[in-house]
């Protein structure tokens, strides 16, 4: 059983049924709903001539400020060109020469090189979510919409066996029941909204996190929050999900100023300037002392790196940093 209907979720669900398991996807909104549908600019994968998995490792390590699991970096840069074939195998559409047939690729902020594939300009989530949710239907994988799942059932021996859930549908099945498995993948996403704006969508809540936690799971790195670094935050009443400034347009030479007008995130007009322009990598937060500046979020970023530990957190976000393409 695979809990989740993203990219993860529907990857895995695929995979499992070629290898010839019996599979069910239990998903809490829609298939397509999920951070996988909102994904603009594309998949980072040393796909271009020239390219290789150790420099997209060099420049995901720089561009991590020693916060990352190399292990983990390194299975993402060796096994991602394989992962986009196989995208492509399945159906997704990636944004093509038309003499050539290769993926066109174009660079983004941390990348020294053309690495980003990219689908129906920036529409690149939407695409390989219609790509997978058509290739699950056509598998003939059973799938369960609109299912809230709860809690992870286990047996004796502590092993997981299925889930409890909550179908709120309007179809075939409704009510609140339970699903057994031989094996459960949460495949849940983040857990973004629990911030008051976010660009991640409603469904983001962090309940797979909090069903795997209470069933004995030890999980890590939950200060990890995927968040936008260009957001069009609509104001002192803003909640839930907030437009996202397309990364193209930092892309095209769009400068990030504060509210004042002042720029940051300067640089020079390629590779540094994707680097906060107050923080080193090595620079350690203002708030708390940690080597986490990435994290800092909650403090003007012309003020330096600084996260809510060690002072009390504004009851609003900071001055909302906008993009000009001065
Ligand atoms: C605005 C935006 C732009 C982005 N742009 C890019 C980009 O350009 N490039 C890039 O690489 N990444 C980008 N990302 C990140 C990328 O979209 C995610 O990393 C990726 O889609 C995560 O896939 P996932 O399958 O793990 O999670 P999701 O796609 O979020 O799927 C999680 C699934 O779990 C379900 N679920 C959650 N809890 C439960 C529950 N209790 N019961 C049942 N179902 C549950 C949800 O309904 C959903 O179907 C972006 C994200 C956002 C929000």
């Amino acid at each position: 059983m695979v809990v989740g209907s993203g990219v993860a979720g529907l990857t895995a669900a695929l995979r499992c049924a070629a290898a010839g398991a019996k599979v069910t996807v239990v998903t809490k909104a829609r298939l397509d709903d999920g951070s996988t549908r909102w994904a603009q600019g594309g998949i980072a994968a040393a796909l271009g001539e020239g390219d290789t998995p150790e420099q997209h490792l060099d420049d995901t390590l720089v561009a991590g400020a020693g916060l990352c699991a190399e292990r983990a970096v390194r299975a993402l840069v060796t096994e991602g060109p394989d992962a986009v074939r196989r995208l492509v195998d399945t159906g997704a559409r990636f944004d093509a020469d038309d003499a050539t047939g290769e993926i066109l690729l174009t660079r983004e902020g941390g990348h020294h090189r053309r690495r980003i594939a990219h689908a129906g300009g920036d529409a690149t989530g939407a695409e390989i979510s219609r790509a997978l949710v058509e290739a699950v239907r056509a598998a003939g994988i059973d799938t369960v919409e609109n299912a809230l799942v709860l809690d992870l059932l286990k047996d004796g021996s502590g092993r997981a066996a299925g889930v409890t859930l909550h179908v709120m549908g309007e179809g075939r099945r409704d009510g609140v029941g339970a699903v057994l498995a031989d094996a459960v993948v949460l495949a849940t996403g983040g857990m973004g909204q629990i911030y008051s704006a976010t660009t991640n969508p409603a469904v983001s809540t962090g309940d797979g996190v909090a069903l795997a936690l209470r069933a004995g799971a030890e999980v890590s790195d939950l200060e990890f929050v995927q968040f936008h670094p260009t957001v069009l935050w609509l104001g002192p009443e803003a909640e839930g999900q907030q437009p996202l400034v397309s990364e193209a347009v930092r892309g095209e030479g769009a400068h990030l100023v504060d509210a004042d007008g002042v720029r940051f995130m300067r640089g020079s007009t390629s590779w540094p300037s994707w680097r906060p322009v107050t923080s080193s990598p090595r620079a350690s937060c203002g708030g708390c002392g940690s080597a986490a500046p990435s994290t800092c979020t909650w403090t003007p970023a012309t003020s330096g790196p600084r996260c809510g530990r060690g002072a009390s957190r504004p009851s609003s976000p900071p001055a909302a940093p906008t993009a000009s393409t001065r």
